[in-house]
C-alpha cells in the first residue's frame, strides 16, 4: 500500500468498465510511466449520466472485476467515491471527492478513453472540471481527433494530453458481443474477470424459467 503522504501524482482512471479489459490496463500502466505518475486509482463510475441504466451492468460487479484486474499491480487501486455517490456519475464530483480525500498538494490526471472527452465541453460544470486536474485522453490506433477539443482545453487555461494505445483496439462492446455469441474471452481480460463474468452469468443472453418452488429464476443458456 502506497502512503497518502508521499502522494505527488495521482492518476485518475475513470471509466464504467463494463467490463475492465487489458486495454484499460495497458492505458492506465502507459500514463503511469510517461507521466511519472505514483498511484494509479481506477474509478469505477456509477451511474452513467449518458448511458440507459437498463444497458449497464450492476456497479458492484463492475466494482468487483476491477479489483480483480488490479490486484497485481501495486501502482493501481480501485476506489469506490464514484460508486457509493448517490445518484448520476459527474467528474466533477469525483475530482472534488478525491481532492478532499488526497488534499490540494496533489496533481490529479484525469485518464479516460477519447471518445468521452470528445464530449467534455458537455459536461455538468465543464469550465470548473478542467481546471481540477490535466486530462489524459486515450485513443485508439486510427483514432481521428477532433483538433478543437484541445484548443477549447487551452482556452480554458488547462491541458489535455493524448496518447496512442494500441492495446486499445480492444473494447467493452466487443466483450460483451463476444461472450453473447459464446465467442472466446480469453486474453482480452485478466483470466478472474473472465471467471468472474462466467460465473455470474454477465452479458449471456438469459431465459426464465421456473423452479420447483413456482419461482421465476434466471439461468444462463
Ligand atoms: P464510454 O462512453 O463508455 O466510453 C467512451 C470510449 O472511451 C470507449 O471507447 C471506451 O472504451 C473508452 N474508455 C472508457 N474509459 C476508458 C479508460 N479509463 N481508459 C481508456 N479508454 C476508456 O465512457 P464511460 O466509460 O462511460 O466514461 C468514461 C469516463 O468519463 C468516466 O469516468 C465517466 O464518469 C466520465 N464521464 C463523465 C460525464 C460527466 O461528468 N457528465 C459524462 C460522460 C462520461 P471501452 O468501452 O472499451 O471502455
Amino acid at each position: 500500500m502506497i502512503t497518502q503522504s508521499k502522494l505527488c501524482r495521482i492518476g485518475v482512471m475513470g471509466g464504467t468498465f463494463d467490463p475492465i479489459h487489458y486495454g484499460h490496463l495497458v492505458t492506465a500502466e502507459v500514463v503511469r510511466g510517461e507521466f511519472d505518475i505514483d498511484l494509479v486509482l481506477f474509478v469505477p463510475s456509477g451511474l452513467p449520466p449518458h448511458k440507459d441504466p437498463r444497458l449497464v451492468s450492476p456497479k458492484e460487479h463492475r466494482y468487483l472485476m476491477t479489483v480483480f484486474a488490479t490486484l497485481t499491480n501495486p501502482y493501481f487501486e480501485v476506489s469506490r467515491v464514484d460508486i457509493d455517490r448517490e445518484g448520476e456519475t459527474y467528474t466533477i464530483d469525483t475530482l472534488r471527492d478525491l481532492r478532499k480525500l488526497y488534499g490540494d498538494e496533489v496533481e490529479l490526471y484525469f485518464i479516460t478513453g477519447a471518445d468521452a472527452i470528445a464530449e467534455i465541453c458537455e459536461w455538468k460544470d465543464a469550465a470548473e472540471l478542467v481546471k481540477l486536474a490535466e486530462f489524459v485522453a486515450a485513443t485508439r490506433p486510427g483514432y481521428q481527433f477532433d483538433q478543437r477539443i484541445p484548443e477549447w482545453f487551452e482556452q480554458q487555461g488547462s491541458q489535455l494530453h493524448l496518447l496512442q494505445v494500441p492495446a486499445m483496439a480492444i473494447s467493452s462492446t466487443d466483450i460483451r458481443r463476444r461472450v453473447e455469441e459464446q465467442k472466446s474471452i480469453r486474453y482480452f481480460v485478466p483470466e478472474a474477470v473472465e471467471h468472474y463474468i462466467r460465473k455470474n452469468c454477465l452479458y449471456m443472453p438469459k431465459h426464465t424459467h421456473t423452479n420447483d418452488a413456482g419461482s421465476e429464476v434466471f439461468r444462463c443458456r
